[in-house]
């Protein structure tokens, strides 16, 4: 019975899920598990290695070739050494070593290039990151086939189709669908499992391009989007949205399930798993994405839908902004009305200053600002010249959660816990979905670990 495009499942995994044999071999378990459902394997570069590129071709306009030898043969050496250890089959490792070998012919074809032309240009960029792409799904496909696997190698640079926007290319989505449908979709239907790179693209000339760093969660979240895949997985190497940083809160969980509008709010207030644009095509198609840990795939991960709902009132996360200070202005001082406070927001913002949250109580405006540098402290100086302030170094907490307001034991409980622990603080704002409050500086991790036992205790 012909298969369906909706029955296939993205797989991307990140740089630390490949970046060594012992990983990809993970990697290929997870991958054999899920052969069933038609995977799309989309791969990032071995981690670290696109550091490495960017600045190889960097320093080429600078440099000679034989100077930079020793950085490429390191990039290639790093590459040959997991084809060694991980593939035993006699003539799938002799042609992988020659494709590995032949890509970094053409790695020092680009380098010679930029350093005759001393100039190294956003294009040069692209063309030099491709190749960590290039390189681990090159591996990955050939581990793959050495194990029986019936994966096929795809450079994704045919269909995935973007603007000449260099290092930060958008992708036509029109263009991309109709490749995928034509040249993807039947292999992928055929039972072939394809081995692809996330991050890069190329524009309507053909010339590579990028999708920004990082951008290999969106790649999948593209061509899942575009293929109506039944699920986006994107394994990483922690497992799933956390309760909390585990660094900061030993005993942090993960959860289960969340809406979009969830991680977008957690991602404002700092958490890094998975940033919330990324997965937008996916979103928009209401197709799920689930966040793994490659190296615990026994973990269920956190599951990222459109629709979930979580009626009951609920905290469900905590997070820390550290380095932001809190800027107090007293009103009844200076005669200044919520006109102006206003106008002073708005000028701080234009002087590129970061506005986290702000409120007004009791005759003084409370302003939070994130990771203030020095021009951003002398344009606050200038804008608030003449007005009765205070500047103090601050943490944020946020606690966030669903219908937060709608249950005063909550909100009861927070408070008793704030006061306990931080008489001195400002309550920001109290939403349905997050209280964020300041916390002297210093004193965030544990306030975070206090709040963190709301959640543990089921509030
Ligand atoms: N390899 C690219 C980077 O390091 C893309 C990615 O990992 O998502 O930015
Ligand atoms: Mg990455």
């Amino acid at each position: 019975m012909a298969k369906k495009s909706s029955n296939i499942i993205v797989m991307k995994f990140g740089g630390t899920s490949v970046k060594n044999a012992s990983a990809m071999s993970k990697v290929l378990e997870i991958v054999k598990s899920g052969k069933e459902q038609n995977p799309i394997i989309i791969l990032s570069a071995c981690s670290g290695i696109t550091d490495k590129l960017l600045r190889l071709i960097q320093d080429a306009s600078k440099k000679t070739v034989k100077m930079l030898i020793k950085e490429i043969e390191s990039i290639e050496d790093y590459h040959l050494n997991i084809i060694d250890e991980l593939i035993s089959k006699k003539e799938i490792k002799k042609h992988c070593r020659e494709n590995v070998q032949n890509m970094i012919q053409q790695l020092i074809l680009l380098v010679e290039g930029v350093s005759l032309l001393r100039e190294c240009t956003p294009k040069s960029l692209d063309a030099a990151a491709s190749f960590g792409e290039l390189l681990s799904t090159t591996i990955f496909d050939a581990v793959c086939r050495s194990n029986k696997l019936d994966s096929v190698f795809l450079d994704i640079r045919h269909i995935l189709k973007t603007d000449s926007n260099y290092n930060q290319a958008l992708v036509d989505f029109k263009q991309t669908e109709y490749l995928l449908r034509k040249n993807l979709l039947p292999m992928s239907l055929n039972g072939k499992v394809i081995i692809t790179q996330g991050f890069i693209g190329s524009d309507g000339n053909g010339v590579t391009t990028t999708l920004g760093r990082g951008g290999s969660d969106y790649s999948a979240a593209v061509l899942g989007s575009v293929i109506n895949a039944k699920e986006i997985q994107i394994w990483t190497d922690v497992n799933g949205v956390l309760t909390a940083d585990p660094r900061i809160v030993k005993n942090a969980v993960t959860i289960s399930e969340m809406s979009f509008d969830e991680i977008q709010e957690l991602s404002y207030y700092g958490a890094k798993v998975l940033h919330p644009d990324t997965i937008k095509p996916a979103i928009q198609k209401k197709i799920p994405v689930r966040v793994l840990n490659t190296f615990h795939p026994e973990n269920r991960g956190t599951l990222i839908t459109s629709g979930t709902k979580v009626n009951t009132a609920k905290i469900r996360s905590v997070h820390l902004k550290r380095n932001c200070i809190n800027l107090t202005i007293n009103i009844s001082h200076s005669e200044i009305t919520e006109l102006k406070i206003l106008d002073l927001l708005s000028q701080l913002y234009k002087s590129g200053i970061k506005i986290v949250t702000s409120s007004l109580v009791d005759n003084k405006a409370f302003i939070a600002i994130d990771n203030p540098n020095e021009s951003h402290q002398n344009s606050i100086k200038n804008i608030l010249y003449g007005l009765n302030y205070k500047i103090e170094i601050i943490e944020l907490l946020c606690i966030c959660g669903v219908n937060l307001k709608s249950d005063p034991d909550i909100l009861q409980k927070i408070t008793i816990l704030l006061n306990r622990f931080e008489p001195e603080s400002v309550i920001y704002g109290f939403s349905s979905n997050s209280l964020i409050f300041s916390v002297s500086d210093g004193n965030g991790a544990g306030a975070m670990n206090e709040a963190h036992r709301l959640i543990l205790d089921g509030k």
